[in-house]
């Protein structure tokens, strides 16, 4: 069950409500809101809850996830990263970038392509989750800095993956949306310190996890006060080879269905394989996703990690048309 608290109202005498009737309560501060979560399994009557002062709604919430959940608030979110950058609520979002920073040249020509595409939201890994340990780790801080600067120079935002507690605080004023990334969806305490920004956060699908799991994820980040939330899909291990993941583009729709916040989906990493990444990107748009997010560098040949998988300028180009123009097909189908 969540309940709506007025901003200022005082949790005590409605959790001693709520622990009469068995229910043992969460009490949740985001950046807009002031909500508890019940857990309970006693029937109860909603509207006599509702009558208590300073409770301004309630409802009831089956799911294991609550505050996440469609079925409170019906409504999508919409995440606004501040000017006119916005995802969710009936538009698509498109951010696109190299998988790791690598120099000012590389960030510079990145820029000006997304620039002359109308694309304002740039993807790069600063710190780099990497299979092998003697694999490209990433610029760090650093390169973070620059990346943030030169971003702020040209009307670009930044997405950029935190890999542990401690980088949260060192890397805030240098980005606009934190990237959990699918080695670190469980993460709890991660997760924990994310809800303590004000900077959106977008949660990546685990490599073996299941929906629920994400939508879990996504419950502790806002449990903990920050509703400024993105779902991703990135693909899955499955049993199949053939691909470096299997994209589940059947999460989009369930997850439109189970949660109000925005769905996003990065064909890179689903499918690993740059030739097909177009495809799997217009596919996901018709599937219902509110962005796609992939990887594009100059030269992907020479990229420091993730090449196979990234498109060169001109294929991310002719994308971006595509997506636009798949997009405006979406909205007319019945
Ligand atoms: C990335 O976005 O470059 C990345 C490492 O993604 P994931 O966490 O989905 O593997
Ligand atoms: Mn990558």
């Amino acid at each position: 069950m969540i309940i709506q608290l007025d901003t200022a109202a005082p949790a005590a005498p409605i959790v001693a409500a709520l622990a009469a009737l068995g229910y043992k309560t969460t009490e949740v501060n985001t950046q807009y809101a002031h909500y508890l979560v019940g857990i309970g399994k006693a029937e109860v009557d909603i509207r006599r809850l509702g009558q208590l002062p300073g409770v301004r709604d309630v409802h009831h919430v089956s799911d294991d996830y609550k505050l996440v959940s469609r079925k409170w608030r019906t409504r999508p979110t919409l995440v606004d990263l501040g000017d006119g950058v916005q995802i969710g609520e009936g538009g698509l979002a498109i951010c696109a970038g190299p998988c790791s920073i690598e120099s000012e040249a590389q960030m510079e020509k990145v820029m000006a392509h997304l620039v002359a595409n109308n694309v304002r939201l740039m993807r790069g890994g600063v710190f780099k989750p990497r299979s092998s340990p003697y694999s490209f780790r990433g610029l760090g801080l650093e390169g973070l800095r620059d990346f943030h600067r030169l971003a702020r120079a040209r009307g670009i935002k930044i997405m950029t993956e935190v890999m542990q507690v401690s980088q949260v605080e060192e890397m805030h004023d240098y980005v606009d949306v934190f990237q959990v990334g699918a080695r670190n969806t469980q993460n709890f305490n991660l997760l924990d310190a994310l809800g303590g920004v004000d900077k959106p956060v977008l949660i990546k699908r685990g490599i073996s996890g299941t929906i629920e799991e994400l939508l879990s994820s996504a419950e502790y980040v806002f449990s903990a006060g920050n509703e400024r939330l993105m779902l991703c899909e990135r693909g899955i291990r499955t049993f199949e080879t053939a691909s470096r993941n299997t994209l589940d583009l059947n999460a989009v729709p369930i997850l439109k269905e189970k949660s109000h916040l925005p769905v996003i989906v990065d064909p890179s990493h689903g499918i690993g394989l740059r030739e097909h990444v177009p495809a799997m990107a217009l596919a996901a748009v018709l599937a219902g996703a509110d962005g796609i997010v992939y990887e594009a560098h100059e030269t992907p040949e020479t990229a420091a990690s993730d090449g196979q998988q990234t498109l060169d300028f001109e294929e991310s180009a002719r994308l971006i048309r595509n997506l636009r123009r798949v997009f405006a097909l979406r909205n007319e189908l019945e």
